[in-house]
């Protein structure tokens, strides 16, 4: 037996079969930073790289069981939210995580996939305003997401102020869907803007990558990182994956989330 137990993050998040997005990326992810994953499935999506094709939330009670059975079991040091499916299972998700204030919650407020198909049959908006972005150590809104949370803000500093003053201790607004040369994220707490991060923009589009980072972050606070450094290994990382994207199916490429193994990788590759 190992005695030096890899902290748990568990993660609440949807299945998405092409691997790229949801738990797949989620459980990826934490998994590189060293983290041992805790998946509680929120909803089961039928998609490829092109498009949603159809989801179903799974029933909150089952949401509940999942969480409550590993959380009495295993110390969680991390949560991670990801698509939740429903608003119900969004206020149970919140009801949860209320229950356990010292452990750091990282919150993507996904609301739609890259495509903009829509992720929840009903509104999320007001559930994620009202119950569950209050309890985030953590929101990592994209552009899209921050405009839809923050409807009447009429500038980036905007939309953060209000997220912000909704309870969210850190936001991380991502700036990958905004018409710039190099990618420009911002990380606010205590009201103001604590660090810029530019990174090089890549070409194409990907699959998962807020995914990807939201999970980082959440592996790298579960490691103790403070919240610039947590950060900033996220950002890596999620730049690494991407920039070693593949080309699977016909549309989004896919993070390549285990990069960093190629070289010392034990399986042989086919030539
Ligand atoms: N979660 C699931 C299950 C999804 O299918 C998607 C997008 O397709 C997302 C989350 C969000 O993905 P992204 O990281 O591309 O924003």
């Amino acid at each position: 037996m190992n005695d030096s137990k890899p902290p748990v993050v568990m993660i609440f998040a949807g299945s998405d079969p092409t691997g790229g997005a949801g738990l797949a990326a989620d459980i990826q992810s934490v998994t590189a930073l060293g983290c041992h994953p805790a998946p509680v499935v929120t909803a089961i999506t039928a998609q490829d790289t092109s498009e949603l094709k159809n989801f179903v939330a799974v029933d909150t009670e089952l949401v509940i069981e999942q969480a409550r059975a590993v959380l009495e079991d295993m110390p969680v040091a991390a949560f991670k939210t990801g698509m939740l499916g429903s608003a119900a299972n969004l206020s149970a998700v919140a009801t949860i995580l209320a229950d356990y204030p010292n452990i750091p919650v990282v919150v993507d407020p996904v609301m739609s996939t890259g495509g903009g198909d829509r992720l929840s049959r009903e509104p999320l908006e007001d559930g994620y305003c009202s119950v569950l972005l209050p309890l985030a150590t953590l929101a990592t809104p994209n552009a899209i997401e921050a405009k839809q949370l923050a409807p009447e803000a009429d500038s980036r500093e905007a939309c953060i102020q209000k997220l912000m003053s909704l309870g969210c201790e850190y936001v991380l607004h991502t700036g990958s869907h905004e018409p710039t040369d190099d990618v420009i994220h911002q990380l606010y707490g205590h009201h103001r803007c604590l660090e810029t991060f530019t990174q090089k923009r890549l070409p194409g589009e990907y699959h998962g990558s807020g995914c990807t980072l939201a999970s980082a972050c959440a592996g790298a606070l579960a490691q103790g990182f403070d919240m610039i450094a947590a950060v900033r290994e996220a950002l890596h990382f999620t730049w690494h994956s991407l920039a070693n994207g593949h080309q699977t199916g016909m549309g989004q490429q896919l993070p390549h989330r285990q990069y960093w193994a190629d070289q010392g990788s034990s399986v042989r590759r086919k030539p």
